[in-house]
C-alpha cells in the first residue's frame, strides 16, 4: 500500500464577495481532486486542538500524525531542527526575528524584508557584541554571576533566525509573535519581572543598542529602507522528542516542502526530507519539479507528505487570483503527475487537505476544520462529487482531532 498526503497549506477559505460568495476551491479548476473526491470519501477535520493558536507548526503536527496537546513545544525548536541544530538538554531555541522598532514601537516584524546577506552579517556581529559585552553590561550581574552567557544567535533567511540559550525556566515566558503585535508598544510585551527572563529582556534590549550603530543599518537609512535595528525573540520551546514514524506507524515516509518548519517535523520525526530545486515557498515555487520528485520517490517510500505554502502565502497578502491559481496549479502539476506514477500500482490511498483555513478577507490562519478527501483503490466512496468547504459537510469521514488521519488511512 501506498499513502499520499497532499497539504495545501492554507488552501480552504470563506465565500468571497468578489467570487459570487463563492470560496477559492469552489471557483479553481481542479479535476483531478475531484475526481478523487468523486470515487473518495470526504469530510471535515479539526487539525489545531482547542487553546492552540492555528499556527501552520500545530496544524501540521497533526497532519503527520501528532497530537499537539501531547508533542508541541513551540516553534523555535521545530525551525532549529530543520536547521540542523543540535538542542541539548535545557537547550532553549526561540525565533529570533529582525525587527524595526521607532520610538517604543513595533514598526515592522521584518525589518523591510531585510536581504539574508545583510542579515547574516548583523547575525554574527551580535554573536560577537554579546560574547564581549553581556557580561561586562548586563542589567542583570545577579543571575549571569550565576551561569554565564551561554546564548548564540543562528543565521537562518531574510528576518528569520534562532537564538538558543541553556535555560530551561525560558521555555515558559510568555512572548509575543511579532507579526501579531506591529503598532504596539514594545515595553508592554517584554515586562517580565523574574530573575531569569529578564535575561532575555536585556538580549532584547541591548541588540537595540548595538545594531541603530551598525553600518549597515546606517545604509538601509540611507537608501530610505527600514533598519533592523532589534532583535525579537519569541515561539521558543525546549526540544520536542517526537515517537519515530516509523516506528509508530511501521511506514517508511519522506516529506517534501519548500518550509523550514515542515522540514523540522519531518526530522524530529524520523522521516527523510526530499529536497526540490525550485520549491521556494511562495507562489513561484516550482510546481512541476515538486510533482516530479514526488512521483520519483513514491517507489522508495510507503508514505509521502507533500506540502504546497503557494495558497497560504497568497491568502496572507490578499491576493485571490494567486490562490485560486496556486490550487489549479498543485492539481495539474503536482497531483496530475502523481497519479500517473500511481497508475503502476494497485493499492494505494491519497489524502487531500489543508493544515488550516487562510482566508482572503482574514488575512491570517483560522481555526475553522478543513475539507478532507481520502480516495482509495479499494473504491470506497460516499456521495460527495466535488471538493471544497461546503460539499465535504456531507461526507461520511468523522474525524475531529486530525492527528488521527494517519490511523485513520492504515485502518479504514
Ligand atoms: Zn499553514
Amino acid at each position: 500500500m501506498k499513502y499520499i498526503i497532499l497539504i495545501g497549506d492554507g488552501m480552504s477559505d470563506y465565500p468571497l464577495k468578489s467570487l459570487d460568495n463563492k470560496t477559492p476551491l469552489e471557483i479553481a479548476y481542479k479535476p483531478n481532486i475531484d475526481k478523487l473526491t468523486k470515487e473518495g470519501k470526504t469530510g471535515l477535520v479539526s487539525n489545531v486542538p482547542e487553546g492552540f493558536s492555528p499556527g501552520s507548526d500545530v496544524a501540521n503536527m497533526s497532519i503527520f500524525g501528532y497530537d499537539p496537546k501531547k508533542y508541541y513545544t513551540g516553534r523555535g525548536p521545530l525551525e532549529a531542527g530543520s536547521m540542523g541544530i543540535d538542542l541539548k538538554d535545557g537547550d532553549v531555541a526561540f525565533r529570533a526575528n529582525l525587527i524595526t522598532e521607532e520610538n517604543g514601537v513595533l514598526l515592522d516584524f521584518n525589518a523591510g524584508h531585510i536581504s539574508s546577506e545583510e542579515a547574516a552579517i548583523l547575525i554574527e556581529d551580535l554573536n560577537t557584541y554579546f560574547k564581549n559585552n553581556f557580561n561586562k553590561n548586563n542589567f542583570n550581574k545577579d543571575v549571569l554571576n550565576k551561569s554565564k552567557f551561554n546564548g548564540k544567535f543562528y543565521n537562518g533567511i531574510s528576518y528569520r533566525h534562532l537564538f538558543v540559550i541553556n535555560n530551561k525556566e525560558l521555555s515558559d515566558l510568555n512572548t509575543a509573535p511579532p507579526h501579531d503585535i506591529v503598532g504596539e508598544k514594545i515595553a508592554d510585551y517584554i515586562n517580565w519581572n523574574d530573575e531569569s527572563s529578564k535575561i532575555i529582556k536585556d538580549i532584547m534590549e541591548m541588540s537595540k543598542d548595538f545594531l541603530k550603530n551598525h553600518p549597515i543599518n546606517k545604509e538601509r537609512v540611507e537608501k530610505g529602507k527600514k533598519p533592523a535595528n532589534m532583535v525579537w525573540l519569541w515561539g521558543q520551546g525546549l526540544k520536542p522528542s517526537l515517537p519515530n514514524f516509523k516506528k509508530l506507524y511501521g511506514l517508511k515516509g519522506s516529506v517534501i516542502t519548500g518550509v523550514d518548519l515542515l522540514k523540522g517535523i519531518g526530522i524530529f520525526a524520523g522521516l527523510d526530507i526530499i529536497e526540490v530545486p525550485g520549491a521556494t515557498g511562495y507562489f513561484d515555487t516550482d510546481y512541476n519539479a515538486k510533482g516530479k520528485y514526488a512521483s520519483k520517490a513514491i517507489k522508495y517510500n510507503d508514505i509521502l507528505f507533500i506540502h504546497v505554502e503557494a495558497p497560504d502565502e497568497a491568502g496572507h497578502s490578499g491576493e485571490v487570483k494567486e490562490k485560486i491559481k496556486a490550487i489549479e496549479k498543485i492539481d495539474k502539476h503536482v497531483l496530475g503527475q502523481i497519479l500517473d506514477e500511481l497508475e503502476k500500482y494497485s493499492d494505494y490511498k491519497i489524502a487531500i487537505l489543508p493544515d488550516h483555513p487562510t482566508p482572503i478577507d482574514v488575512r491570517t490562519h483560522t481555526m475553522d476544520p478543513v475539507p478532507l478527501t481520502i480516495y482509495s483503490s479499494n473504491n470506497d466512496t460516499d456521495e460527495v462529487k466535488t471538493y471544497n468547504e461546503l460539499s465535504v459537510k456531507k461526507g461520511s469521514i468523522d474525524l475531529s482531532e486530525g492527528y488521527k488521519l494517519i490511523d485513520y488511512l492504515i485502518s479504514n
